[in-house]
């Protein structure tokens, strides 16, 4: 059996495999193991779970998703998906923060790589974790809580700080949503009023092929009381019918839209369930940067458009609160988020990443750690304030480097 990851850009060749099915197994396996990655769901674009020593999965741990109303809390095993989470958390009459564009994730694994939705208002999703349960290299069990030392630097940790067993996560009350989709928005317009366009709902993006002077689509995700939207805005229309993010793809695979509330869990995620997420034969890309850039990071990305467009299936520009988590692309600043869904061709994909670092390299753009990029060692190292922090962090609970890999060697130093 090949083990890929969700894309089948990275072929995992692990010495060994191992499904643990009990936390316990789990301790015995890390402590004699000299090298250890956890594989999640394997959506990550980016080498970032691959190994030559053990590639655990966590999949079979008992699924658990334990709701504390009264703290509005629930603690979550590594083995939950947010597609089991979700709905658990509604049935309590409490929600998360925000959802990535896909339920299929798992938590644990979206949380090591600081996934994120959209929403100026809305921190990555590894911010609402406020309790992690780890093993380190001996195979003991430790619990770090939010303010804990160490904690900031253990959330969004690729992995480094140890194998995570549990998460808890904090809850709001639940809360409905309506979509409305806009067609052709001017990018002009979006330059020049960024902030306002991108804050006009609870989470907004903006899709575009980069093929014309046009974003094909403004997505905005309301909270279902506020008040209907206006048939024009800044120049787009809104849609006559539902629209999948990719232009051309079915659109049943999308949430509902055309503004039928429903709740956070069915309209957060731009991607059903039971469907493939986005398109499945693709690579994909994404640069946050400080939000204050966008306008002048979007010019200067049109300005190369050519250059990357023949590789580009979607690109898709969202916004997300700042946090303190130090590893977090997110980390200290409200950011743009700038990705790209390319097609499966990485002799296309080569020259657009050139093309498009290029274009940004005035405006501090951190890399997504899940997904694939170009930017050398030293210029990633220099974005990450808390790098050093972090590698401080690792050196002390992994003084050997057990759960270091190629991946991250390439950008951190570690044992
Ligand atoms: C179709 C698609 C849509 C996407 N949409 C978004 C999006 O909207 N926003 C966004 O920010 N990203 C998005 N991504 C990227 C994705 O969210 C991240 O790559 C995320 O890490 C995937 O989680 P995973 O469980 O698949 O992690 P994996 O890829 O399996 O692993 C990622 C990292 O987490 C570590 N890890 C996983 N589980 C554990 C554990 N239990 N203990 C310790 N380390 C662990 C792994 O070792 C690895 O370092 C998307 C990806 C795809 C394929």
């Amino acid at each position: 059996m090949t083990l890929t990851n969700w894309a089948g850009n990275v072929v995992f060749t692990p010495e060994r495999y191992e499904r643990a099915t009990k936390v316990e197994q789990v301790q015995d396996l890390v402590a004699a193991a000299r090298g250890v990655r956890v594989l999640g769901s394997g959506h990550s674009f980016s080498p970032v779970a691959a190994t030559d020593g053990l590639l655990l999965s966590l999949e079979d741990l008992p699924l658990s998703v334990d709701v504390d109303t009264a703290a509005a809390t629930a603690r979550v095993t590594a083995s939950a998906r947010f597609a089991h989470v979700m709905p658990a958390l509604h049935a309590a009459g409490l929600a998360l923060h925000n959802t990535g564009s896909l339920p299929h994730i798992s938590v644990a694994g979206a949380s090591a790589t600081g996934t994120h939705g959209s929403g100026t208002g809305n921190q990555c999703l590894a911010a609402g974790v406020v309790g992690i349960e780890l093993i380190g290299p001996d195979g003991e069990l430790r619990t770090l809580a939010a303010g804990d030392a160490g904690f900031d630097g253990s959330v969004v940790a690729m992995g480094l700080a140890g194998v995570v067993t549990a998460l808890t996560l904090k809850a709001r009350p639940t809360f409905e949503v309506r979509q409305f989709v806009y067609d052709d928005l001017p990018l002009a317009a979006l330059i020049a009023d960024f902030e306002e366009i991108m804050g006009s709902a609870y989470s907004v993006s903006a899709f575009t092929r980069w093929q014309g002077p046009v974003m094909d689509l403004l997505w905005r995700k309301q909270l279902a009381d506020d008040p209907e939207p206006p048939a024009g805005y800044f120049g787009a229309r809104r849609s006559d019918g539902p629209r999948h993010p990719i232009v051309g793809m079915p659109t049943e695979n999308a949430t509902q839209q055309l503004g039928v509330p429903g709740p956070w869990h069915e309209r957060l995620p731009h991607f059903r369930f039971e469907f493939t997420p986005s398109r499945g034969d693709e690579l994909q890309t994404e640069y946050l940067l400080p939000i204050e850039q966008a306008g002048a990071a979007l010019a200067a990305v049109d300005a190369v458009h050519e250059q990357f467009a023949p590789a580009l299936q979607i690109a898709e520009i969202r916004t997300i609160a700042g946090d303190d988590l130090w590893l977090s692309p997110c980390y200290g600043r409200t950011t743009v988020a700038l990705h790209f869904t390319w097609v499966d061709d990485l002799t296309k994909v080569t020259p657009a990443l050139a093309a498009l670092e290029g274009a940004l390299e005035g405006f501090d753009a951190r890399p997504h750690w899940g997904k694939v990029f170009g930017i050398p060692r030293d210029v990633v190292r220099s974005r990450y304030p808390r790098l050093g922090d972090f590698e401080k962090l690792v050196r002390q609970v992994d003084p050997e480097g057990k759960f270091a890999n190629a991946f991250t060697r390439s950008y951190l130093d570690l044992p």
